[in-house]
């Protein structure tokens, strides 16, 4: 077993039979659940926006390359300079480049993924940035030294005790702070940060080809501080972040709000095409895109895992995914956890250390259930599990073992031939090590069910 896979199954154990993380993250599933369930009651037929929302990005796959193209042209007619990365190393260069050019000593950061893909922040201190994320779940992880626990609720893991114990050790905050207090707290912390920050930096939720915009959601308003107040705006996008039209946002916005938080609509979203103009007294003075590939193009070029590319980040896999509820978002040790992150980390990575995450699931299909886009999730770890066992990647001794076990499962015959008492023996030596202690042991009856069955029924 690799050690990446061995670090993830004793993690998993842990985490699995950590009663207060269960209850944690129970109670935190269970509110998105209630809020969920209400949500979904918004649309006159769920069923068809599901449908509409695949459709649409079944034809921005079909038309990729120039839904982009014109998302650039339309984009720089409007201001904007553009940038097209095909590995973290070039986006680095990139912001590298505008931070010696524009003297960045202090930045505020919009809750972004790619930025987690590129390790934005550790490399933004590295050279002496100050990294301020503003998003209230991503600052309460960064100040906790910790990475996003959810692609769409970074401090999910916590409960509101564990945020108030992290504010009296970091800022001197009653121990018993009020969410409200903290949030208050928060607020006049990063008003400061706001006004004093040369470079805001965005992921984008949307790309608008027809217009060259950037849409991007968020409930806090401080998305709206982030590209409004800092000199220059980066905004950092996947390539798979584009929609044809203006029109799709109709569709886009509150299907996203419906899945990831439960809500019609998220409370600030916004369109934006271009930087400050003449005329305008609110924005940035300079604002850059970059393009990000990253994996994705290696996910385009599968037949059926491309699928995947039309994903919204909404999160909604995560939440259902037993999984994930048992072994929590850190276990995973990717940037996308849960059943979506499962299926495209080796292709993003362009490694195969993380295929096994294909195995840790119980395929029951829930994730492919509740994706707003239709990515068939289930089916998609189940052929990525088929490629790793036809490429002859699985272990050694799991071939022995599933290859002797299809030969007695096909033959009655050679199931009877071993009698309960032989198999009972084995049980107790090798087969509890593979059955698992935490399981109850597994002992064989003296006579097989068709046995008996003959025998009541001749
Ligand atoms: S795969 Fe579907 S459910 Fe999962 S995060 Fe993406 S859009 Fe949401």
């Amino acid at each position: 077993m690799e050690e990446r896979e061995k670090i993830f199954k004793a993690q998993s154990e842990k985490v699995g039979f950590d009663l207060q993380h269960r209850k944690v993250i129970r109670y935190n599933i269970g509110q998105y659940n209630q809020a969920v369930k209400r949500g979904k009651n918004y649309f006159h037929s769920l069923d068809a926006a599901k449908e509409q929302a695949s459709d649409i990005k079944n034809y921005v796959l079909d038309d990729i390359e120039r839904l982009l193209t014109q998302f650039e042209e339309k984009a720089v007619q409007n201001g904007c300079e553009i940038y097209w990365a095909s590995t973290a190393e070039e986006v680095l260069e990139c912001v590298d480049r505008a931070i010696e050019i524009e003297q960045v000593k202090r930045v505020v950061k919009m809750k972004s993924m790619v930025s987690e893909e590129l390790k934005l922040n550790e490399f933004l201190e590295k050279r002496d940035v100050e990294v301020n994320e503003t998003d209230l779940g991503e600052f309460i992880v960064q100040q906790a030294g910790e990475r996003p626990y959810h692609i769409l609720t970074p401090a999910m893991h916590k409960s509101k005790e564990d945020v108030a114990e992290l504010f009296n050790q970091k800022f001197g905050m009653d121990e018993n702070s009020k969410p409200e207090e903290i949030a208050e707290f928060v607020r006049d912390y990063l008003r400061e940060k706001f006004c004093a920050s040369d470079l805001g930096i965005t992921g984008a939720n949307f790309l608008i080809s027809e217009t060259g915009s950037v849409g991007l959601t968020e409930n806090e308003g401080n998305g709206m501080m982030t590209f409004s107040w800092p000199r220059v705006l980066l905004t950092i996008a996947g390539i798979e972040k584009i929609l044809p039209e203006w029109g799709d946002l109709d569709l886009f916005w509150p299907l996203l709000s419906v899945h990831g938080t439960g809500q019609q609509i998220t409370a600030y979203n916004t369109i934006l095409s271009g930087p400050k103009r003449e005329n305008e007294a609110d924005g940035p003075e300079r604002m850059i895109i970059i393009l990000f590939d990253g994996g994705r193009t290696r996910l385009y070029e599968e037949e059926q895992i491309d699928q995947t590319l039309k994903c919204i980040r909404c999160g909604a896999c995560l939440n259902a995914c037993p999984v994930y509820q048992t072994i929590g978002g850190f276990t995973y040790e990717t940037t996308y956890t849960g059943p979506i992150g499962s299926v495209i980390s080796s292709y993003m990575d362009g490694t195969e250390d993380t295929g096994f995450l294909n195995f840790a699931s119980s395929l029951c299909g829930k994730c492919t259930e509740v994706c707003p886009v239709k990515i068939p999730l289930h089916h998609l770890l189940l052929l990525n599990r088929k490629k790793i066992v036809e490429g002859h990647k699985s272990k050694g001794v799991e071939k022995f073992f599933m290859n002797n076990y299809k030969k007695f499962m096909l033959s009655r015959k050679k199931l009877e031939r071993v009698n309960a008492g032989w198999k009972n023996r084995a049980m107790k030596g090798v087969g509890m090590k593979v059955w698992g202690p935490r399981r109850s042991p597994l002992v064989f009856a003296k006579t097989s069910f068709s046995k008996s069955w003959v025998k009541k029924h001749p």
